[in-house]
């Protein structure tokens, strides 16, 4: 594409955004799961205003526009009431979890780097359950990653493995309330204790439990302590685009006190330019996230909360029986929110996604890892609660056509050869030419993705790795 000579009307502007959007997929219908946590018409409304109100005003320097340090602060502090935080409790809004997962680990770094300016190679313990944001966090932030595997059977997080791992280069400790692949609690009070007696820091990924898990409590489910309750936890990532349905490019990463925060925060006097004081990775922001994640919980409320909660609990009820009576699949550990991973003895999964992608439902892939087989998973919120009958009806009829299906679905000659490759022969090129037998070309993917899921998930992870870094440069890259 070119940028044309002379602009189009405004009209045909949005009628060629229509056409380019048609094939996107429609969570209007309540058959996407994740991706889009949708509250309704209603809430969409309210975020949609409030967005476009403060879409152009800056957050880059809070007192030209005073309005958005109160929006962030209003928000930290219902955060704050809604995770049991003392008034030492403080905190930022950030653009994401991920944002707010890397800039615990960040601060965790520099805090270290001030108060045990001996340790030359800091390093974190996290489950390998944690998520993929601390991995990038490590890579970025040069913090050595220590994976501890976790239960097989429940997919917690074992304290004991986490104390062992512990050394005297341990900045940090990484749990999460819940997991997002599994949907599961680690203990938290228990790795807390830990963290209190090794004297190292202890962030909670409740990037998408933290908010919803306080109304599955009150609803009877049961839930342990996750949050600022839990002695030892000095910092929680709260993601209020999840189960608080503000638009993306919300949430929060809240902190025990200022003190740990001061270490967040980066300032530049020195550039020729207007001082930068930055307590997040962005420096110009748009003030509409901010603007409409207190739009939204404005709008709501407790109570508008609560009932959105409770059809998202009652729906993952309903899922969880509904998945438990088809023979082939099952339901993995014990998951205390509303996020399922569903695995099979006897079908292939990969199939068993491709199948509901025909008929219009989303359902994300896992691949396995150490002890966890591959899986499907479903985040379920309040638009899928209407359509979970259908939903169940469809996985019966797509996992019995799996089962029609070659259960392995992989290309084992191109396995065997990438199997026996290292990663430094995996040129660029050399990956190219082998993603287009398997239909892979030009950075698009093929309808049917099993063959692909099932090449991934055999590979080795610094493999499979190389191989969708190669990918992703192709689809990112203009046609001729
Ligand atoms: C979604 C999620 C993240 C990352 O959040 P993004 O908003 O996608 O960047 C981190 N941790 C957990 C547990 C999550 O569910």
């Amino acid at each position: 594409m070119r940028m044309p000579e002379q602009g189009f009307e405004m009209v045909e502007v949005f009628e060629r955004m229509q056409e380019i959007r048609a094939a996107d997929a429609d969570w209007r219908e309540g058959k996407t799961f994740g991706y889009v946590y949708d509250a309704g018409p209603d809430v969409e409304e309210v975020a949609k205003r409030a967005y476009m109100m403060f879409l152009s005003e800056n957050a880059l320097d809070p007192t030209v526009y005073p309005s958005l340090l109160k929006f962030e602060v209003d928000i930290v502090s219902m955060a704050r009431d809604h995770l049991h935080g003392d008034a030492q409790v403080t905190g930022n809004f950030t653009s994401g979890g991920t944002e707010s997962c890397m800039l615990a680990v960040k601060t965790a770094r520099d805090h270290a780097r001030a108060h045990r300016p001996d340790i030359g190679q800091p390093e974190m313990v996290m489950p390998v359950t944690a998520h993929a944001a601390f991995y990038k966090a490590a890579h970025y932030f040069g913090v050595k990653p220590v994976v501890v595997p976790v239960d097989r059977d429940t997919f917690r997080a074992n304290p004991r493995a986490m104390q062992d791992a512990i050394t005297p280069n341990t900045v940090l400790l990484v749990a999460s309330a819940v997991s997002y692949a599994h949907g599961v609690m680690d203990p938290i009070a228990d790795i807390g204790r830990i963290a209190l007696k090794s004297g190292v820091l202890f962030h909670v990924d409740g990037c998408i439990g933290a908010f919803l898990l306080p109304y599955f409590r009150r609803f009877g489910a049961d839930i342990p302590h996750f949050d600022f309750r839990v002695p030892g936890v000095t910092s929680i990532s709260m993601d209020l685009h999840k189960y608080a349905y503000c638009p993306k490019g919300a949430s929060l990463l809240l902190y025990r006190n200022k003190e740990i925060r001061f270490h967040q925060i980066f300032t530049c006097s020195e550039w020729t330019g207007y001082t930068v004081i930055n307590h997040t990775f962005q420096s110009s922001k748009s003030g509409g996230p901010v603007a409409a994640a207190w739009a939204v919980m404005n709008y709501l409320g407790d109570e508008g909360y609560t009932r959105l909660a409770r059809q998202v609990y009652d729906a993952t009820l309903e899922v969880r029986r509904g998945i438990e009576a088809i023979d082939d699949l099952h339901v993995l550990g014990t998951p205390e929110m509303s996020l399922l991973a569903v695995a099979s003895d006897s079908v292939n999964v990969f199939h068993v996604i491709d199948e509901m992608k025909s008929r219009g439902w989303y359902l994300q892939p896992q691949l396995r890892t150490g002890d966890c087989p591959e899986n499907f998973h479903l985040s379920i919120n309040p638009s899928n609660a209407p359509v979970i009958g259908a939903l169940l009806e469809d996985l019966g009829a797509c996992t019995a056509a799996a089962r029609k299906l070659d259960a392995g679905g992989v290309d084992h000659e191109l396995l065997k050869v990438l199997s026996g490759l290292s990663v430094e022969m995996l040129t660029p090129e050399t990956v190219t030419s082998m993603l287009e037998t398997v239909g892979v070309k030009g950075g698009r993917v093929p309808e049917r993705m099993a063959a692909i899921n099932g090449i991934l998930n055999a590979l080795p992870p610094p493999v499979a790795n190389r191989l969708l870094t190669v990918f992703m440069n192709e689809m990112f890259h203009p046609a001729e």
